[in-house]
């Protein structure tokens, strides 16, 4: 253990909870919560209690406790939109108070709207809707299967798709697939579903997809979830090219590459995939997920009459496509997570991520960026894999940044290094960041 490191994070601790009474009662007191928290991933705090949210606007959060927060974090890309945006509100409202009807089982036209934009978007011309992303995937896995009549999916070690079965897979230690540990209930042994390749590694992936049983490869543009791990020339092409030559469908998960233009990393790239999910922050805050397939997959989909697509097979969720989630989705796209937001979010985003290269050069860490979201990790240079940013992790190092960064106003996802930028941040919020975590780092000499 490293002796200095860890009486910084005592230090930072103590200083958190004198900062926060109000939180931290609230905490104790919420005795009937599972974990004491609304949903057990709450709980992972680097300051030992989470910080309760009072109000949110824009790039800002204010606690019970009246600290305001420049949030890096936005609901780790829900709020990338920022929280409330003012277009959003305002179609929530309209449909919630002025028209009335939340959810229906009725379409509303809100929905091709977004459907069209979302085409516009991806390039992919069929769409259908969801409450999470983490549905989105497990519709298109289902979807996958049936038209290839192959049992696998294939994911990319390390990876994060959401509560997916299929994707708690790892490579392990001596190179064979695992069940990724910590895995709760697993349904069956993960490797019956499931085959895995590390990112950027063509020749396990053509390895895997040789045995002929996958119906298709999930995974994210680049991964995010454990660190961003951004693709090697020629890797992304490489995947194309094998998956098309093993007849797999390839589904491009944009949850969180989204952050890289108006089309996620699909578009920003030139990529091709048959089917893109999505979810989060096209919402504006309010849930909802999408996925998005080829003209070819929706063709052959339509083509197996014996799928029940309308009752019980399997695809379903009485509250996707609701009318309140649909109109908060489409003012986001047209008012607020628009091609010019994107534009402004990437350069800043570009500016966070030199900003943050400055500010941890005296360290042996790396710095990746995917347009409006910038990371650090705890190796140099940057991993390559999954596996090789999991070895990276530093759980004690990442709880000292994340308290010390709370303290002093600035808020980060709970989950290693991130930072999102929004709409409405500022090249002074990032500053302020920067200035933060130059801080936090020359303590650490
Ligand atoms: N896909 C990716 C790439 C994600 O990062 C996440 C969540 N972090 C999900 C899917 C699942 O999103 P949700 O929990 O909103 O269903």
């Amino acid at each position: 253990m490293n002796t200095r490191l860890h009486e910084l994070l005592g230090r930072e601790r103590a200083r958190y909870a004198e900062q926060h009474p109000r939180s931290a009662s609230a905490f104790k007191n919420a005795k009937h919560l599972f974990g004491r928290t609304p949903m057990t991933w709450m709980a992972k705090q680097a300051g030992g209690f989470p910080l309760y949210l009072a109000t949110a606007r824009g790039a800002r959060v204010t606690d019970l406790d009246g600290h305001t927060f420049i949030d890096l974090c936005l609901g780790d890309t829900g709020a990338m939109a920022g929280h409330s945006p003012a277009p959003v509100v305002e179609a929530v409202q309209h449909r919630l108070k002025d028209l009335g009807g939340a959810t229906a089982m009725l379409p509303t036209e809100d929905a091709a709207w977004v459907g069209e934009e979302l085409t516009r978007r991806f390039a992919l011309p069929q769409w259908s809707l969801a409450l999470t992303a983490t549905d989105a995937n497990r519709w298109a896995i289902r979807l996958a299967r049936a038209i290839t009549g192959r049992p696998k999916i294939l994911v990319n070690s390390y990876c994060y798709h959401g509560s997916v079965d299929e994707s708690l897979i790892v490579v392990g230690p001596d190179g064979t697939a695992e069940i990724r540990e910590g895995n709760v209930g697993a349904p069956v042994d993960t490797r019956v579903t499931s085959r895995v390749a590390e990112y950027n590694d063509l020749e396990g992936l053509a390895a895997e997809l040789a045995h002929g049983d996958v119906a298709a490869v999930l995974m994210e543009p680049a991964l995010t979830n454990i660190g961003i791990v951004l693709p090697e020339a020629g890797y992304l092409e490489g995947v194309r090219r094998l998956t098309r030559e093993h007849g797999v469908l390839l589904i491009n998960d944009e949850t969180h590459t989204f952050s890289a233009g108006p089309g996620g990393a699909t578009r920003a790239w030139g990529l091709e995939p048959d089917v893109v999910t999505i979810g989060k922050a096209i919402g504006g805050g309010v849930p909802v997920g999408a996925y998005g397939l080829s003209a070819e997959v929706s063709e052959r989909i339509e083509a197996r009459t014996d799928l029940d697509l309308i009752d019980m097979g399997g695809v379903g969720g009485t509250l996707a496509g609701n009318a309140l989630s649909v109109a908060a989705t489409r003012a986001t796209l047209e008012h607020v997570l628009t091609d010019e937001a994107f534009e402004k979010m990437t350069g800043l985003g570009k500016y966070l991520a030199e900003g943050t290269r400055n500010a941890i050069k005296s360290q042996p860490w790396s710095v990746s960026q995917v347009g409006a979201r910038a990371e650090f990790r705890f190796a140099d240079p940057a991993p390559r894999t999954g596996g090789e940013s999991h070895a990276a992790e530093n759980a004690e190092l990442d709880d000292y940044l994340h308290v010390y960064a709370a303290n002093r106003g600035i808020l980060l996802t709970p989950f290693h290094n991130m930072a999102l930028v929004c709409p409405d941040t500022t090249r002074a919020d990032v500053d302020a960041h920067l200035q933060v975590l130059d801080a936090a780092v020359a303590e650490l000499a």
